[in-house]
This record gives C-alpha cells, sequence and structure tokens, in this order.
C-alpha cells in the first residue's frame, strides 16, 4: 500500500519548525507529503514590518512558504485552508479557558475539512501536540481528537513551546492525551544523522516569524534530541519508520 503523508500545521510555519528533518527524511523515500495550513488568513508577524495589510500579510507568508518548498525541489504540496487566526478573531493568543462558541465552531469546520482533504485509509496524519496553549494550535489538536479512530494519527513537539518547559511536562502533557483518547503512547526520535538538511537555514525561510532567539529554541532542542521527536501509538510509529529509508 502506499502511504501518504498529511502534516497538518496551524500556521505557515509550524510544520518547518517542528517537522524539518522529517519532511526531508519523507521526500527522500519518495512518500507524497501535503501540509495542511489552516490559520492563513493573517497580519501576524514576529518581525517589525511596514504594512499590516492582512492581504499582504499573508501573501508575504505564503512566499515564505514556497521559500521553503525550493529547497525540497517543490516537492510539497500545500494546501491553505484561509481560516482567519487568533488575533483576528476573539483577539487573543493564548487558551486559558474553555473553547468559545466560535472556537467551537472552527473546530467542527476544521475537522469536516480534514474528513474532504485526507483519503483516510491510505494515510498519516501528523498533528500538532499543542503544548504551548496557543489557541489555534489548540482548535487543531481538537479537530483531530474527534477524528481520532477514523485515521491513522501522529503527534509532532510545537516549537518553540516545546523548548520552553522539561522533559517532564512534555509527559505530563502527553498522559493528558493518552487518557482523553484511551490509549498507550510511545515516541521516536528521527535523527539529524539520516538528513542532508539544513535545518538552521530551512527554518530561516520565514523570515517574517524569525529572530535568532526563536531559532536558537528551535535548533537548541534538535541538538537535546538530536532529532525530532513524534508520539504516538506503537503501530503507527512502526508502519511510518518501515516506510522511510534511512
Ligand atoms: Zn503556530
Amino acid at each position: 500500500m502506499s502511504l501518504k503523508l498529511f502534516i497538518l500545521s496551524p500556521h505557515f510555519d509550524d510544520a518547518a519548525y517542528g517537522l524539518t528533518l522529517h519532511i526531508s527524511g519523507f521526500i527522500k523515500s519518495k512518500l507524497p507529503l501535503t501540509i495542511i495550513n489552516c490559520f492563513t488568513v493573517t497580519k501576524w508577524t514576529a518581525i517589525p514590518v511596514n504594512n499590516k495589510n492582512i492581504t499582504t500579510i499573508s501573501l508575504l507568508r505564503a512566499k515564505e512558504d514556497a521559500a521553503y518548498n525550493t529547497l525540497f525541489n517543490l516537492a510539497i504540496r500545500f494546501i491553505n485552508l484561509n481560516m482567519l487566526d487568533a488575533p483576528l478573531r476573539n483577539g487573543y493568543i493564548f487558551q486559558f479557558k474553555p473553547f468559545e462558541p466560535n472556537e467551537s465552531e472552527l473546530v467542527e469546520e476544521l475537522e469536516n475539512k480534514l474528513r474532504d482533504t485526507i483519503e483516510m485509509d491510505e494515510s498519516i496524519l501528523l498533528c500538532p501536540l499543542g503544548i504551548g496553549n496557543h489557541i489555534d494550535h489548540a482548535i487543531c489538536r481538537e479537530a483531530v481528537i474527534k477524528l481520532y479512530g477514523k485515521m491513522k494519527v501522529l503527534f509532532y513537539e510545537d516549537l518553540p513551546y516545546a523548548a520552553r518547559i522539561t522533559y517532564d511536562d512534555i509527559k505530563n502533557h502527553i498522559k493528558e492525551l493518552e487518557l482523553r483518547l484511551n490509549v498507550k503512547f510511545r515516541n521516536n526520535i528521527y535523527g539529524w544523522q539520516n538528513c542532508t538538511i539544513d535545518k538552521e537555514l530551512a527554518i530561516r525561510q520565514y523570515k517574517s516569524q524569525m529572530n535568532d532567539d526563536i531559532c536558537r529554541e528551535i535548533i537548541g532542542h534538535m541538538h537535546q534530541l538530536s532529532g525530532e521527536r513524534l508520539w504516538g501509538e506503537a503501530e503507527i510509529l512502526n508502519q511510518l519508520k518501515e516506510k522511510m529509508l534511512c
């Protein structure tokens, strides 16, 4: 069976920050890869820019994805779902309370879009763990929790947020997710020794979001692990491992 891979990326840059080594491995292994960007209507930049117009910034950020894709000879397919990002909705970014009604609607909308987009029988979806409580990441995770069991899912560590907490904190986060899904998770580290890609160069394509501190956190996390870590059920982790060339 041919395996298709989908990465759910809340924003334009999350897949790259969390999964560049994996992405490089998928492409080297000739596995078809689609990155689904959710909240792509945005005026958010981490670095000050002159024109904070929504159309301009959304376009600028899509161009950063295109620059990233050139590092992989344009082998990545991108789907942008054009949902409004957090600052354009309820005005806050971090979630400290249950979902608001409009956020629950977004969870449902996203669940339906994923159902329409992903060939569920022959795919693995990589979803952010939601570490860091960014509301857009939480919405992504919630939509995937609703689909869990209907398709194969693995979870990746949100960066730079995962670099700001201890391993025990990450483990507690995983424990909560396991309880919610009633499953047991293992983890697997895909090592950088498998890769020729320069992750720092790759994530620096997201110029409007990147500064030296964020870059240091993301690359530091990779050094600490000697790679990138995925979490999920052993059978699904193994299925992916078998398909990846080293
Ligand atoms: Zn994000």
